[in-house]
């Protein structure tokens, strides 16, 4: 940790996940001077604890579809090109759960420019019964990467803090965390606690568990299923995961039900392929950060009061353009990306730097004032 007084930055980053890390090297990558804070260390939070698939989301035409899609084709460029040693390529199988995720197969199937086959034979011989009369898509192309590793690579070389962030204090045109100054801050923090007065911001945080298994069966490509199942890496192991528990919370001080987990995990696995000889190796577990429309969050954050009190009527329903709005000076927020979190990272970093170092608008649709007048009507 550098050691002089007051460490002066052209953004602080708070929140070293994959948002934090990939958003830390994209922007020193073009030359701006990073401050990468964390309270726990690198990859402590959700993104620890990622099976880190970059796969394609099944899903049906619209904007989430557009940019999901752009931040896949992004991530897979960006891991295998940068990050090679972090990054294992293979083949995908996407399997459907039910038959509404069916038509989605199908329709996807249809319309996508992504290149995909014919389940191999060799493939299809250990596949269960139920996996192989579900609808499915097998894509040439898909990856894995190493969450830990990946972003700890990506900070190497950027200046990183171990500070747990009180309060956020902006003054004279500068955000400050303790010694450390920027115009620039970004926010990526994650299912935590919000550090600003934000409640509009519509996340919820989404419980996962996943492991890593030792087998004697050789799994050769990406299955997704009831739940994913990675292939066997150089070291034999294969990760499984994840729950998606929308009940549990950490911060509730209740205590996580490990066995359960697992069980349930090995139990769903099941219903894809028979696994021989199993042994749990290592659990992982962490929150996802969701938003309630599934789109995920990059932009400016509203300071709510300030604009109520410009606009009260937006309480009564008035619309009033966002570029309207009172914001927080120079503070952007990455978040929101549910269990996509390793797909999208360097799409979001890439249109972050595009912003800082560019100039060029952020998306409005990936805004987190969309959700501000909504919230500003109940309030
Ligand atoms: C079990 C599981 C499996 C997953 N599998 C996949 C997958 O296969 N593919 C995929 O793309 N995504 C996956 N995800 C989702 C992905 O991990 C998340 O979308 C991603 O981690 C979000 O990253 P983040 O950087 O926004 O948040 P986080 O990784 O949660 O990072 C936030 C960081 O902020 C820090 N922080 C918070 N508050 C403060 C504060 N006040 N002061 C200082 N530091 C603070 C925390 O310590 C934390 O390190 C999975 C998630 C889970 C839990």
């Amino acid at each position: 940790m550098p050691t002089s007084k007051i460490s002066l930055y052209d953004v602080l980053i708070i929140g070293a996940g994959i948002n934090g890390c990939c958003s830390a090297y994209t922007l020193a990558q073009s030359g701006l001077k990073v401050a990468l804070i964390d309270q726990d260390g690198i990859a402590s939070g959700g993104s620890g604890a990622a099976g880190a698939f970059i796969s394609p989301k099944i899903s049906k035409v619209g904007e989430l579809k557009e940019i999901m899609g752009e931040a896949h084709s992004e991530a897979l460029k960006f891991y295998t090109a940068h990050f090679p040693k972090f990054t294992l390529v293979k083949p995908l199988l996407h399997i459907a759960n039910n038959p509404k995720e069916g038509e989605k197969v199908e329709s996807f199937k249809y319309e996508t420019h992504l290149k995909h086959s014919n389940i191999p034979h060799k493939i299809q011989t250990f596949l269960s019964d139920e996996a192989l009369s579900s609808s499915s898509i097998y894509f040439d192309i898909g990856a894995v990467v190493d969450a830990q590793g990946v972003c700890t690579a990506m900070a190497e070389g950027i200046d990183f803090y171990p500070i747990k962030v009180e309060k956020l204090i902006h003054n004279d045109h500068v955000w400050q965390v303790d010694e450390l100054r920027a115009k620039h801050l970004v926010l990526s923090i994650g299912a935590y606690p919000k550090l600003l007065p934000i409640d509009y911001v519509g996340l919820r945080g989404i419980w996962g568990h996943r492991i890593d298994i030792e087998t004697s069966t050789h799994i050769p490509c990406i299955l997704h299923h009831h739940v994913s199942i990675s292939p066997t890496n150089q070291e034999g192991i294969v990760a499984i995961g994840a729950t998606h528990d929308v009940h549990y919370s950490p911060f509730s001080g209740e205590p996580y039900e490990i066995e359960q987990g697992r069980a349930i995990l090995l139990e769903k696995a099941s219903k894809t392929l028979l696994l021989n000889s199993i042994n749990v190796v290592k659990d992982y577990t962490g929150l996802r950060s969701g938003s309630n429309d599934y789109l995920p969050m990059l932009g400016n954050l509203v300071d709510a009061a300030a604009t109520l009190e410009k606009y009260p009527h937006i309480r009564h329903g008035q619309w009033v353009d966002p570029n309207e709005y009172i914001y927080y000076p120079n503070l952007t927020m990455i978040n929101g990306s549910g269990g996509y979190g390793f797909v999208l990272a360097p799409y979001l970093a890439k249109k972050l730097k595009e912003y800082l170092v560019d100039h060029i608008p952020l998306n409005p649709i990936l805004s987190p004032s969309r959700f501000f007048p909504r919230w500003a009507k109940k309030h």
